[in-house]
């Protein structure tokens, strides 16, 4: 858009108060004013200029974007550095959309991002061919394998400070609609008798990888990879999934996700919903997310994928995964604080062993996600033998259990026995408990008071090696 015919046009006194009358109307701090000013100014520029002094004369155009695919793209491979670096391209490729709008029209242009999304303000002119830009950019940069969805909606000045709300949901029906009419282009056609990468599936093999070997037809072999999957597999971090399992052999994977971000983030609440409001909400939100990440999930304690939207996805060893997990969901409260509206986290985990290929996995994670989302959200569902549901407060308490189970010193066959009793009913568990305790196997009735958490607990036990005496 270098041919902006923006220069023939003065910003003049006029032009600069029409923007700030804008800016300020978008109901937002001083700093964001000058930012926001600035954007409107240049729109209106690009736009021909001054048209008097009602803000319905003006036009603006809102590109919103937001990629489909991600959690699918992710899990394309097996091994973790693979996943990571898929995440890290994520990261990349919004970086590089949102350049685009940078350099050719203006950094404050940008609304908003986190990875995988945003939202700009831009002139009408020339705005079609920026959201072709922008798509292009991204998709280029994710191999065609994570599509990036652009709507453009327009809006007077009037309606931007008067109804923002009303503009905010036409954009977010836009790119829905924009979501549903494009689909993946196919992968282009590979001919039969080449090798194909064994990681995408999509493009011939390049290389193979010498210190990565599959299974295949009961035969090992080196693993195939294309370019895009060998360039991806080197930049990632070394990170293996077994170099994350510990004494059980398991690990887990869990994925926190926000509750009602979106209803705040749609305009859905009481107060006025004003553009200023938008941003400064989505940064916080993308913020608090990304900074919980680094806090919580520091490098050896765990790996997270890419984190600055409104979920965080993490592989962690088994025995720390809902610990973290729950860490996570109280810090996150804690930050949660300075919201009008009660936010809350919803999480999905499982256990498994470092050789089950990762995209099950995931697909474990987010289908256990959605039922506690189901279960009337603010809780964690999770699987080892059997799906559990739980508030997180009652998560804690099972963890606590568990703690206890590892470090009483209570015999295994005694655990057994009582899991085996709980198994048919808590009457039963608890005549069990007061047995042994009479028989002076059980110390004290501690047990008693956590019979509704006791199988949960068991299970858990029974997956981390079940510590403890014979
Ligand atoms: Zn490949």
């Amino acid at each position: 858009m270098g041919n902006l015919p923006a220069e023939k046009f003065q910003i003049n006194k006029e032009i600069i108060n029409v923007a700030k009358r804008l800016a300020e109307g978008t109901g937002t701090g001083e700093e964001q004013v000058e930012k926001l000013r600035k954007a409107f100014e240049k729109c209106i520029l690009s736009d021909g200029g001054y048209r008097g002094e009602s803000l319905s004369n003006y036009l603006f155009c809102f590109l919103t974007a937001d990629a489909t695919g991600i959690s699918k793209y992710l899990s394309t491979s097996r091994r973790l550095p693979d996943i990571s670096a898929r995440s890290q391209i994520i990261i990349k490729a919004t970086e590089e959309a949102t350049q685009i709008i940078k350099s050719k029209v203006g950094s404050e242009q940008l609304m908003f991002e986190c990875s995988g999304s945003f939202l700009c303000l831009l002139p009408e002119r020339g705005s079609q061919q920026l959201a072709e830009d922008v798509k292009t950019a991204f998709e280029k940069k994710t191999h065609g394998q994570v599509r990036l969805d652009v709507a453009l909606t327009l809006a007077s000045g009037d309606e931007i400070v008067s109804s923002f709300r009303d503009v905010w949901q036409r954009c977010r029906r836009n790119l829905k609609k924009a979501k549903l009419e494009s689909s993946l282009k196919l992968p282009t056609s590979i001919p039969v008798d080449r090798e194909i990468c064994d990681v995408c599936g999509l493009a011939p093999k390049a290389c193979d990888d010498p210190n990565k070997t599959v299974l295949v037809n009961g035969v090992e072999r080196n693993e195939r990879l294309c370019k895009t999957c060998f360039e991806l597999r080197n930049s990632g971090r070394k990170i293996e999934l077994d170099d994350l399992s510990r004494d059980s052999g398991y690990i887990s994977a869990v994925k926190v996700d926000g509750d009602n971000f979106g209803k705040l983030l749609s305009g859905e609440t009481r107060e006025k919903f004003t553009l200023g409001k938008l941003i400064s909400l989505s940064e916080q939100i993308a913020d608090i997310m990304k900074k919980l990440a680094e806090k919580q999930l520091k490098p050896g304690k765990a790996e997270y994928l890419y984190a600055g939207g409104d979920d965080i996805m993490f592989f962690a060893p088994a025995e720390d995964g809902l610990k973290l997990a729950s860490e996570l969901n109280k810090a996150f409260q804690q930050e949660a604080k300075k919201f009008d509206t009660k936010l809350t986290l919803s999480a999905g985990a499982v256990f498994f062993k470092p050789k089950s290929p990762v995209s099950n996995v995931i697909n474990s994670v987010l289908s256990l996600l959605k039922q506690a989302k189901g279960s009337g959200r603010n809780c964690i569902a999770y699987k080892y033998n059997q799906t559990h549901v739980e508030t997180w407060s009652e998560l804690d308490k099972t963890l606590k259990l568990l703690e206890y189970l590892q470090s009483s010193g209570i015999q295994k066959v005694q655990l057994f026995a009582i899991a085996r009793a709980a198994d048919r009913s808590p009457r039963f568990a608890e005549i069990i408990v007061k047995n042994r305790v009479g028989r002076g196997i059980l110390k004290d009735e501690t047990l008693l008071n956590h019979l509704n958490n006791f199988l949960k607990a068991y299970e858990l036990y029974i997956m981390l090696g079940g510590k403890g005496p014979e």
